[in-house]
């Protein structure tokens, strides 16, 4: 049996965050992910200044190429478009096959390609399909973590969950500006045109599951139309539009309910569901998580699922009202 003080399962962010930290102070780390690296995980890559701090490293040290993103959002009812994206810092795209084969090969940790199944505990050992024992177990699977499944059944909420339709492609002729539409493809949803530094560029369409049950069009039929309004924008040919082929991933937004650890146990990233409500930012919290739950091993305890920065439009009010109207009144 392989032996490691910490088993993380999930190489992705949460996984491979974890993993840096731990590495960072000599620690025993395997990780363990059914993937082989590269992989293909659907996202559109949008990353923030605070990913590229917490994770210390800057666009010049990034390997791959890297856009600093001019957004422009287009919210239904209003007559016309802002720009920018009301979150502190700058704004970047990435692609995630790129940048997770990165970050994990930062990190430093051995990685086993391995598809968990099974986790028993065994005195203060916990064996990981009779092949693996560690006295740490961090989950960092993502939406179907076979942690969270077997040890925090309960920990998220059903109306958090959201359902996505994207596809990411080489396409020279795309547009430099990264466009974003809310609520105009459904009422709790956001469609996407990001694109990437290389001549990629992802669209796609997120938004709440339940709220798609109750509509009249599914998200299959407002994604369509989303490709059509894209064709008479200039954005995409209508050809592309024609025979494009998105893939789905649901992911889970933010909600106080559930627990995040137990027993040396610790739940990080989309396993522990943490993406902000606001507008679906799921790598930076699962990168933050990942950096409490790794301290926590360390012995600085602190790991919380309420510790983990979840951007709002409350915070956006306190933090206007802080910079111009009394800065030492909002607490
Ligand atoms: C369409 C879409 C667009 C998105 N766009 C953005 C965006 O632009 N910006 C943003 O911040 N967030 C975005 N998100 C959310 C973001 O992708 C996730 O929050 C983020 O990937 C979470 O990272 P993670 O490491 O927790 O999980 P993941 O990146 O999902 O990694 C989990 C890893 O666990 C492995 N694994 C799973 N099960 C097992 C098992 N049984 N055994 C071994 N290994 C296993 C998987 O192979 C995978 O490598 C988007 C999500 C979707 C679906």
């Amino acid at each position: 049996m392989r032996h490691a003080e910490t088993i993380i399962i999930g190489g992705g962010p949460a996984g491979s965050s974890c993993a840096w930290k731990l590495r960072q102070r000599g620690h025993d780390v395997l990780i363990l992910d059914k993937a082989e690296f590269p992989r293909l995980k659907l996202c559109a890559g949008w990353i923030t200044t605070k990913v590229m701090q917490d994770l210390q490293f800057s666009q010049d040290d990034y390997p791959h190429p890297i856009l600093k993103l001019q957004i422009h959002s287009h919210i239904k009812g209003l007559p016309f478009s802002l720009r920018g994206l009301p979150t502190p810092g700058d704004n970047y795209s990435i692609r995630r096959v790129e940048f997770d084969h990165w970050l994990l090969h930062r990190s430093d940790a051995e990685t086993i390609q391995h598809t968990v199944k099974t986790i028993r505990r065994d005195g203060d050992l916990y064996i990981v399909d009779d092949q693996f024992s560690c006295r740490n177990l961090v989950g960092a699977g993502g939406t179907s973590c076979p942690i969270r499944r077997n040890f925090f059944p309960d920990n998220r909420r059903k109306f958090r969950q959201v359902v996505t339709l994207e596809h990411e492609f080489e396409y020279p002729d795309r547009a430099d500006i990264c466009h974003l539409y809310f609520r105009h493809y459904g009422a709790k949803a956001y469609a996407w045109y990001f694109p990437k530094a290389d001549g990629f560029v992802n669209i796609g369409l997120g938004g709440k599951a339940n709220a798609y049950k109750m509509s009249e069009k599914n998200i299959h039929q407002h994604f369509k139309s989303f490709l059509f309004d894209l064709v008479e924008q200039g954005l995409l040919d209508r050809q592309t539009a024609e025979n494009f082929h998105s893939t789905g991933h649901p992911y889970y937004l933010y909600s106080d309910h559930g627990e995040v650890k137990k027993d040396r146990i610790y739940l990080i990233g989309d396993a522990a569901g943490l993406a902000t409500v606001d507008l679906g930012e799921g790598i930076g919290p699962a990168i933050e998580s990942a950096l409490m739950a790794a301290d926590e091993i360390l012995g600085s305890p602190g790991y919380m699922k309420n510790a983990v920065t979840q951007f709002s439009t409350a915070g956006l009010a306190q933090r206007l009202a802080r910079r111009f109207i009394a800065p030492k009144a909002v607490q």
